[in-house]
């Protein structure tokens, strides 16, 4: 994030707490956790941090405001005693990622090893695509170094000079670089990237050292979410800030329009800060006068991906927006007749009702449990 960005967003804050003063009704709040209609928001009481179950206001409800993790919101009526209350506002977000839904990010974590397994660049220039398409600040982490000659890790720092990224060598192993890590990620909220086997849980596991702290999680009956896409699970950092980690996180699909992709590699952006291509719409392919073109090592990764988005971008032009909100419906009579379809939702209203009740109770009871347990 710019600066600009940081004393955009710290105006922001002020402006809303100038609005909003705190005070026994109104409680400014971050959401840790969403699950069902229901909203576990940590909130300071007397320098002390509190978590509370939340309901969400109807009137949010009605104008369709969605509540994410890590959005800041405004509690009122807080119930002290039972640990309860209701969201009342939202407050605007900086950052908003889609999959998993998670709101004021301000930086992505990503780690890849060394070895174990061998670093490939072009699964980690996936990742660092996506990670640019964010918009969100890049934190690039290499984990494993213990495995690997001082000679080995100079050639990875020196080719990702050349990309444009510097790296932090760590070991989670050996404990080296966690410390320094720590501090920068200190204060902010930080989403964990990147393949499986690299070492991401066992470096939750350093930077964090007591597992209690992991406070977005979901257990029991409710342990199904935990690996579908759209589940965050949140961990607080010793030194103040939040640690998003998801499966979401993990598998990064390039979705972006193909004449965005040139400004995901540092290298092609550097090119066209210094010069600018004959054609506006150049996709930098085969083009006269292109700027971008060239022997630069990622090129071919450029390329790749290119393909990749057009072939995207044609498939989803070819699909119908929406499915068609009418059926063909034959008679008895043998007329036929075009009638709405009718929403599965509805048919399904009352189990629907039934199993929610159900979902709140268990998450209910889960929720005091795990904080009866940290206090
Ligand atoms: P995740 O799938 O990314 O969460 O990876 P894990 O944390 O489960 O780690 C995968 C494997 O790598 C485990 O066997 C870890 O013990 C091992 N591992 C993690 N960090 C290091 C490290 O710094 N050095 C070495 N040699 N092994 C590590
Ligand atoms: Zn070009």
């Amino acid at each position: 994030m710019s600066s600009q960005d940081l004393a955009d967003q710290e105006r922001l804050n002020s402006d809303w707490q100038s609005h909003y003063k705190e005070n026994d009704y109104q409680i400014l709040g971050t959401v840790v956790a969403v699950q069902a209609n229901f909203y576990q928001v940590k909130l300071q009481k007397n320098s002390e941090t509190e978590y509370l179950l939340c309901t969400r206001r109807t009137r949010l409800k009605k104008i369709g405001q969605k509540v994410m993790v890590g959005d800041r919101v405004i509690v009122e009526e807080p119930d002290w005693q039972d640990a309860r209350g209701a969201i009342a506002q939202v407050l605007p977000r900086t950052t908003e990622l889609q999959r998993p839904p998670m709101a004021n990010a301000e930086s992505i974590l990503l780690v890849f090893a060394l070895e174990e397994p061998t670093l490939d660049p072009w699964q980690l220039s996936r990742f660092l695509v996506k990670a640019e398409s964010t918009a969100l600040k890049l934190c690039l982490c290499l984990n494993k170094c213990d495995l690997v000659s001082s000679a080995q890790q100079q050639k990875w720092q020196q080719r990702l000079q050349q990309w444009g990224y510097q790296a932090s060598y760590i070991s989670v192993k050996r404990q080296l670089g966690i410390s320094n890590l720590l501090e920068r990620l200190k204060g902010n909220i930080t989403v964990v990237a990147g393949p499986s086997g690299v070492g991401k849980s066992s470096l939750i596991d350093a930077l964090i050292p007591s597992i209690n702290l992991r406070i977005g999680r979901v257990s029991g009956k409710l342990q199904r979410g935990r690996h579908t896409t759209r589940h965050v699970e949140l961990f607080e950092l010793p030194n103040g800030g939040l640690l998003a980690d998801s499966p979401g996180f993990n598998q990064p699909d390039l979705d972006c329009v193909p004449a965005d992709l040139a400004q995901y590699f540092p290298e092609a952006r550097a090119r066209l800060q210094t010069g600018t291509c004959q054609f506006s719409n150049c996709l930098h392919r085969d083009e006269p006068n292109c700027v971008v073109r060239g022997d630069w090592e990622r090129y071919e990764y450029y390329l790749d991906f290119l393909d990749k988005a057009i072939a995207r971008q044609e498939t989803l032009q070819q699909q119908p927006d929406q499915e068609p909100s009418v059926k063909l419906k034959v008679k008895r009579s043998g007329k036929s007749q075009y009638e709405p379809k009718l929403q599965t939702k509805k048919y399904r209203r009352t189990s629907r009702k039934s199993k929610h009740q159900n979902l709140q109770n268990i998450y209910e009871q889960q929720l005091r449990e795990e904080i009866e347990d940290k206090f």
